[in-house]
């Protein structure tokens, strides 16, 4: 097989082959087709698009380049979550916690932060000595002692996908469905949950700004998942602002365990309690969506959730006072309010403008080794649809640095825009794919 042949039969619009697949991504993988080829594969493939068994065949292909997690040891049926990323996402902070409360057994793999968006493992960082890199045996152990379990990705899950994202990253060919879900259901797939709960993200702070896309990425990767025999349901959810209130990482676990404590915002409450209804359905625990929704709300009134998320960071060696008590957690030296400078209703918030705001504080990453500052970010007072008089306090900043305060809070202001007339404000949830 010649890899010109895969690039030229592509090109014009053709159907590859699983064997012209695993040629290439294969190859790729392990050095023996150059970047310059698989460039030029990937712009075709932008461009021509992909079939879905195409699509499942490119997953299969990159799940399988490294290794397959297997979690049979653990009982029941293994539900993970996942998010495409968003601004202030702290949802599995949450929700972990609620439907392990339920005896559902949550064995997720989560990333860092990326680029403008926040990542649960950076966020878990702030429990002191709680650790993300545990062994396989122990997070099986724990999944099976107290139903939840949250790592990082190990570096060899899904390689053939991390070579392919870093040459997409440089070649302007992210932003294309086929690749993306493939991306994304590959490393799902080899992390080896029974049943996957996708929340998709659509708006100003999404990867996918346009529902109508967002909601084509959600049914390709449903596709997949149930094409492979992992029971995929996917909730299409807003992120033309940011969840809840908090952006930056400790702000965001102190909102994570409010909510817990019953104290949170709305839309991040709401967001948990479909997405957790999903998981607990796919669980086979009930069939009813309202008694799930009941259930879970249950866990949230006794309690039952956050004294789960205690046991959780303590079984991965952090320290639980702090969910008791988060004073405890790092608070940053200023924190002052954000100023409107005329009266109005916030009608449009560019959201990825507030990750990268937040990134200028010190709370997300520049370059792969930079040092995050856990305490920085964003509270916000206002969302949209909400009015402000003229000085009125939009959020409050926290940062540990006069002039990273300035230049942060000039690109928040920036990313704001106040209008004389509200807007109407946008559904949380624009639709569900099972
Ligand atoms: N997240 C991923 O893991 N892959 C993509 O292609 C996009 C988002």
């Amino acid at each position: 097989m010649r890899m010109y042949d895969v690039i030229e039969k592509k090109k014009m619009g053709g159907v590859l082959t699983t064997e012209e697949i695993e040629f290439f991504v294969n190859g790729f993988t392990d050095g023996s087709i150059p970047d310059y080829q698989v460039s030029a594969l990937l712009m075709a493939i932008y461009f021509q698009g992909m079939n879905k068994e195409e699509t499942l065949s490119l997953t299969l292909t990159m799940a399988k380049s490294g290794d397959m997690l297997d979690l049979s040891e653990i009982n029941g049926i293994k539900v993970d979550k996942h998010s495409t990323g968003g601004v202030g996402d702290k949802t599995s902070l949450v929700l972990a916690p609620m439907v392990a409360a339920l005896g559902v057994p949550v064995a997720k793999m989560s990333g860092r932060g990326l680029g403008h968006t926040g990542g649960t493992i950076d966020k878990l960082e702030a429990f002191a000595g709680f650790s993300t890199s545990i062994e396989e045996s122990k997070f099986i152990n724990n999944v099976n002692t107290i139903k939840m379990a949250i790592a990082g990705q190990t570096a060899n899950l899904a390689p053939a996908d991390k070579k392919l994202y870093a040459l997409r990253d440089v070649t302007a060919t992210v932003d294309s469905i086929p690749l993306i879900a493939g991306s994304i259901m590959s490393k799902k797939i080899a992390s080896g949950a029974d049943a996957i709960v996708l929340d998709v993200k659509t708006g100003s702070g999404a990867f996918m700004r346009d529902v109508d896309a967002a909601k084509q990425l959600a049914s390709t990767m449903v596709d997949i998942g149930n094409g492979y025999g992992r029971e995929t349901v996917a909730v299409v959810s807003d992120m033309n602002q940011p969840l809840g209130l908090a952006v930056g990482n400790i702000l965001e676990v102190k909102e994570a365990i409010a909510t817990l404590n019953g104290e949170g915002p709305e839309d991040l409450y709401e967001l948990c309690l479909q997405l957790g209804t999903q998981m607990v359905r796919l669980a086979k625990v009930t069939d009813s969506e309202e008694e799930a929704r009941k259930m879970l709300e249950a866990t949230i009134t006794s309690g039952s959730a956050l004294q789960k998320l205690k046991e959780f960071v303590e079984a991965q060696g952090g320290d639980s006072a702090s969910v008791d008590d988060p004073s405890i957690f790092d608070v940053a030296s200023i924190i002052e309010p954000v100023k409107a400078s005329v009266a109005g209703y916030i009608n449009h918030i560019e959201t990825e403008e507030i990750g990268f705001a937040t990134m200028m504080l010190g709370g997300g990453r520049e370059t792969k080794d930079s040092v995050i500052d856990l305490a920085v970010g964003y509270v916000f007072e206002k969302k949209l649809g909400d009015y402000v008089e003229a000085g009125g306090t939009i959020a409050m900043i926290h940062a540990n640095d006069m002039d990273k305060l300035k230049e942060s809070r000039t690109r928040f202001l920036n990313a704001i825009t106040i209008g004389e007339v509200a807007a109407e404000k946008p559904a949380l949830i624009k639709c569900m794919i099972k």
